[in-house]
């Protein structure tokens, strides 16, 4: 069962070592840890519903509250202190193309806001009902979760866009077919959400964004169903599938999608190679990219950020062994560690490896080959519950991303983590803060910063503490041309941003074409722009 106020299932719990405990003290001093608001009390704290009664639509208060947030920060802070201000009125679980337009028809005779929801794992307020916004219904894709459709001559296959990851998978590889979009939230994440958000998997470089893997779709909007054909390619003026990706619910609801799969690769393994510092290490990584090796998952972790994977992984003995053998081979307190995936034919794998070893090497890097490789593949989606632990622990943590050219990755990620940690000194409080660069095009990369602090008994504490780092990335983020979001998107909390990217002309066509869609403002008001008051 899916917790009510943290990520993944209950029944999972992702450990630590006891050592942990110390490592993070010596960072960041001791966490605080504060009791959890209590269930029955948020329950108590629900408001009567404001719509009227609807044979798809529950008022139940859990499924209410369970409908409230998503996963970002703030969320979290809402969650766990019982601290909501809105809750949906309702929740629906459409099981059809023809309810989700009943729902749609309901909400606009009654003027209720309606929220698409997927999986609910946005970082960004995406499924937050605003105070402001009045009666407000979440509508739950989770019963649309049927695959349709498989073409394997064309390799496209169709799913209900409430489909989970997990069981998308689980579906095609039954046919040795996968999609292979691997965020790090899968477990609970949906095909919709992936769609709406633009989301990007973690090995990307080899499948494909969820853009390029989008061939056509079914989207409910309130002026009728709309279908786009799934087309390989198309001259036929700008692609209507490109407003859909990334609309944050606010053109309507994709019910169903077409994909483009691929056949199972015949090999996949992942590995690690250590560098002497973090220059080192970019270098190679660059090599490699303008090589043309194809690595499916590439990721360099600063010095800070390998430090945390060593100290937080579970088996300290080892570590203990690895780390002096590190240091042996000239791998001391600045080593940084590479982790890269290998996908496709045996053929093409074996060039990539050889390819990766020899750029690697001559860049001084210290292969460890795959067992800490094959052990994040295995972790890769449980290592989102140590945020779990960690809260327990008195801990918050949050993370933010960009992508930007090659020339200003380095000093921007710098100047990012400077940023919060300057933000976070002047709040009082010093974060723990380390960083990777996640994915890399020929173009540019993204990097990924996580923050971890001490929570303070105090949510607003928390919430200031966390406004001023945020703040502070994202204007350093605008400041070198990066985009405000390279996975996550927009929700509410880089609303402000956009401008930056899409220009005033940009945003005025944006805003319009949603106005044009939902006049009366139903559809997920207040994620991805705000309107101008009419
Ligand atoms: C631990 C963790 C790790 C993460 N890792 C990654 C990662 O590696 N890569 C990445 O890209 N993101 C990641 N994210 C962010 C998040 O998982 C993605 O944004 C994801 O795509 C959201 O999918 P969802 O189904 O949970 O959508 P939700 O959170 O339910 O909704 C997100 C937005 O999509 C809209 N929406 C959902 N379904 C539909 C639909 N059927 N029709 C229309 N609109 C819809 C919602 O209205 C909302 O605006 C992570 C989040 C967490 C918590």
């Amino acid at each position: 069962m899916k917790r009510w106020n943290g990520w993944g299932d209950v029944n999972y719990q992702y450990h630590l070592p006891e050592t942990a405990k110390d490592f993070l003290q010596s960072k960041v001093s001791e966490g605080g840890a504060y009791a959890d608001a209590a269930l029955d009390n948020v329950l108590a704290s629900v408001p009567e519903s404001r719509i009227p009664t609807h044979p798809l639509v529950t008022t139940d208060p859990e499924e209410r509250i369970r409908h409230a947030r998503g996963q970002s920060l703030p969320d979290w802070v809402a969650m766990r202190s019982g601290k909501y201000h809105a809750f949906p009125d309702g929740v629906a679980y459409p099981t059809s193309r023809q309810e989700v337009a009943d729902l749609l028809q309901y909400a606009s005779d009654n003027r209720i806001k309606v929220i698409p929801y997927g999986g609910g794992s946005s970082v960004l307020g995406h499924v937050n009902p605003r105070p402001q916004d009045g009666p407000t219904l979440s509508i739950d894709m989770a019963r649309m979760n049927r695959f349709l459709d498989f073409d394997s001559e064309s390799r496209l296959a169709t799913f209900e866009a409430g489909i989970l990851g997990p069981e998308l998978e689980s579906l095609l590889n039954k046919r040795g077919y996968t999609l292979g979009h691997f965020p790090q939230s899968f477990e609970y994440s949906s095909l919709g959400g992936w769609l709406a958000t633009r989301s990007c998997g973690q090995q990307c470089f080899y499948y494909g964004r969820i853009e390029e893997l989008l061939a056509g779709g079914h989207i409910e909007t309130l002026q009728g169903p709309m279908d786009l054909p799934p087309l390989p390619a198309s001259a036929a003026g700008p692609d209507v599938r490109q407003l859909i990706l990334g609309s944050e619910g606010r053109l309507g609801v994709i019910t169903d999608a077409v994909l483009r799969v691929r056949p199972l690769p015949e090999y996949e393994k992942f590995a690690a190679v250590f560098f002497p510092d973090y220059e080192h290490g970019t270098r190679a990584v660059r090599a490699l990219i303008n090589a043309g090796v194809e690595t499916s998952m590439l990721r360099i972790s600063d010095a800070q950020e390998t430090e945390v994977t060593l100290e937080l992984a579970g088996k300290q003995d080892l570590v203990k062994i690895a780390k002096r053998l590190l240091s042996l081979f000239g791998m001391g307190k600045e080593r940084c560690l590479v982790i890269y995936g290998i996908t496709g034919d045996k053929r093409t794998a074996r060039w990539i490896r050889r390819k990766a070893f020899q750029i690697f090497r001559s860049h001084g890097g210290f292969p460890v080959d795959f067992v800490i490789g094959e052990t994040w593949k295995k972790t890769r989606f449980t290592y989102a519950y140590l945020r779990n632990t960690l809260w327990d622990m008195g801990y918050a943590l949050d993370t933010l991303e960009t992508a930007m050219p090659w020339e200003k990755v380095i000093p921007a990620q710098a100047a990012m983590k400077k940023a919060i940690l300057d933000a976070g000194e002047a709040a009082g409080i010093h974060p723990l803060v380390f960083s990777h660069l996640s994915h890399h095009y020929r173009d540019g990369s993204a990097i990924y910063v996580t923050y971890l602090w001490p929570r303070s008994p105090e949510p607003d504490q928390i919430l200031d503490a966390w406004n001023m780092m945020k703040t502070a990335a994202s204007k350093t983020i605008v400041e070198f041309g990066g985009t405000i979001s390279h996975q996550h998107g927009v929700g509410t909390d880089h609303l402000p941003y956009l401008v930056y990217e899409k220009s005033a002309i940009g945003m005025d066509w944006l805003g319009a074409v949603i106005e044009h869609a939902d006049p009366d403002h139903i559809l997920n008001p207040g994620k991805l722009l705000e309107h101008k008051e009419v």
